[in-house]
């Protein structure tokens, strides 16, 4: 029997440590360990990977503290334009949604686009009708909107006329939610949600819902969720990328996603980061900035969650 492992991430536009309080930081590594639980019991109690890859996501897309569900970015006109997918990696089944505008939890409408398979994505109103008529729950664009967003989409449209939006902190910028997991079946999952970059272009879309860039699953090989510079992770197709560098070159879970990361997206100074499981349940959490929200459960029942360097063991 295969003991089952989870890994999260809350997206790598991590504020510098000093900008918020600590009981701030302190609700953000209790919604990321509470994901992680919710994914945990999905798998122990049977539950498949893709179960608990969109359940942990869920959770993580209703927290205010990451940019996704509530709590998106804005896009430059104010508006939330959401982007997820999902994927299984047993039969490379995969849904996705993109430019979403009143699905409250996007990965359920991906989900449900996987079982349809009909079509892997559905982009801007058809979407949002799609997940109506599927019965998911709607909701105006005021549920996803924060202070923490309304502020930053301020300061970068200040920053861009002021023409200093290259000193945008990673947190102004960016953020993205996202799991994966390998079940005791052996069968891994991942899954992807996001409001994109903050002030993106009307109809930009990024690297979340691409299968293959911000989000892939292969059985045998690796489960990959991406968060960053979307451009970038789509232009190096970095999940399956990271895939086929263990698949063709037998490199390690780690090393293959270190050069990707670490490397070959670092040498643009654009800011990256995943959370990676592979087949035998190895984990890996690499980005290039200066923190991201992460967590994992081991298959020894271990809970950790970090935001910067340091990660911390709390109780399952
Ligand atoms: N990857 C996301 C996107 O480009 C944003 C992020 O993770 O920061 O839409």
């Amino acid at each position: 029997m295969i003991r089952p492992v989870i890994a999260i991430h809350g997206g790598c536009g991590v504020m510098a440590k000093l900008d918020l309080s600590e009981a701030d930081w302190a609700d953000a590594r209790r919604d990321l360990a509470e994901a992680l639980r919710v994914g945990w019991r999905v798998l122990h109690s049977g539950g498949s990977a893709v179960d608990a890859v969109e359940a942990a996501v869920v959770v993580m897309e209703d927290s205010p503290q990451f940019n996704a569900g509530h709590g998106a970015a804005f896009n430059t006109d104010g508006v939330h334009e959401l982007d997820s997918s999902i994927m299984r990696g047993s039969d490379l089944g995969a849904g996705a949604v993109t430019l979403a505008r009143r699905i409250r939890n996007p990965v359920r409408a991906a989900r449900a686009l996987l079982e349809r398979n009909t079509a892997i994505m559905l982009g801007g109103p058809e979407a949002d009708k799609f997940a109506e008529a599927t019965g998911l729950d709607m909701v105006e664009q005021e549920y996803f909107t924060t202070e923490r967003r309304a502020q930053a989409l301020a300061t970068l449209k200040a920053k861009a006329i002021a023409g200093t939006l290259k000193s945008a902190t990673e947190a102004e910028k960016h953020g993205t939610v996202g799991a994966v997991a390998l079940d005791a079946q052996g069968h891994l999952a991942a899954a992807t949600s996001t409001g994109g970059y903050t002030n993106k272009p009307a109809g930009r879309i990024g690297d979340s819902p691409i299968i293959g860039a911000g989000t892939y699953a292969r059985d045998g090989v690796c489960a990959v969720s991406g968060t960053g510079a979307g451009e970038f992770f789509i232009r190096h197709a970095v999940g399956h990328e990271i895939a086929s560098r263990i698949a063709y070159l037998g490199e390690t879970l780690q090393t293959a996603a270190d050069q990707v990361i670490k490397t070959d997206l670092a040498s643009y100074g654009v800011g990256a980061g995943i959370v990676a499981v592979d087949a035998h349940g190895n984990i890996t959490a690499p980005f290039n900035t200066d923190g991201m929200f992460r967590g994992w459960i081991t298959a020894d029942g271990d809970l950790f969650v970090g935001t910067h360097t340091d990660v911390t063991q709390v109780s399952l």
